[in-house]
């Protein structure tokens, strides 16, 4: 099966950078708590993980995935006709079902949950992630919290991969844009990782500020945020 794996992505790679000569790879299935599907360059090698529960699936599907994945490291423009296959795949019926019987054998306790009344925060997550991310990042557990909390709106718990919000925000008062750059912001922080500095930890690195610009609306959400609370 990994061989297989191998030669979809040397195929996808020469379709990718027909001039190149291919670098050393290793590309193999992962155990995932979600649907993640990560690529690396180490020293001159190139290492992918691709979702378990991707094992199995056709070879269009596998092909389409690997496109995306070196596409991204060598931010070369990802097809969008890969793309859309990809996500149609992932989001059949069929693939949920799966990861969802797989994240509770795997998954850990869901203390609060992610439905609100009003905001149900993992299809908050789902679509930044499609917006913002490609699709590909890894949904961590989302949750309320259990208070109305305001000293802390949200953070992102890494020990528990969990990002957790205030539930404060789950209401018709709170614009839409204001809590998509909570949870982006604390998307963020999955691919920021704390930087430490002498002794000093930068929980929000210049790399962080950068990306975070990208929001459109970040200035009023912002503005809005600094009216409640802190964001952590
Ligand atoms: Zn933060």
């Amino acid at each position: 099966m990994s061989s297989n794996l191998s030669q979809i992505f040397q195929q996808a790679y020469r379709d990718l950078r027909p001039h190149l000569q291919p670098p050393e790879f290793e590309v193999r299935f992962y155990r995932f708590a979600n649907i993640n599907n990560t690529i690396r360059k180490r020293s001159g090698r190139i290492l992918v993980h691709v979702s378990d529960l991707l094992e199995g699936a056709p070879e269009p599907i596998l092909y389409a995935i690997l496109h995306i994945l070196i596409a991204k490291l060598h931010r070369q423009p990802v097809d969008t006709a890969h793309a859309a296959r990809y996500r149609r795949f992932v989001g059949s019926q069929a693939m949920t079902a799966r990861a969802q019987v797989i994240r509770q054998m795997r998954g850990r306790k869901r203390i609060h949950g992610p439905k609100g009344r009003h905001y149900d925060l993992d299809r908050l997550f789902d679509e930044l992630n499609l917006r913002f991310f490609h699709g590909l990042m890894a949904r961590p557990q989302m949750t309320w919290s259990s208070g109305r909390a305001l000293r802390r709106l949200g953070h992102y718990d890494s020990a528990h991969n969990t990002i957790v919000v205030s539930r404060i925000f789950d209401g018709p008062q709170v614009p839409r844009y204001a809590i998509e750059y909570l949870v982006y912001h604390e998307m963020l922080h999955l691919r920021h990782p704390v930087k430490l500095r002498g002794s000093k930890r930068l929980v929000h690195p210049a790399a962080f500020r950068e990306e975070e610009k990208l929001f459109p609306k970040h200035a009023e959400a912002q503005a809005f945020l600094r009216r409640l609370g802190s964001l952590d």
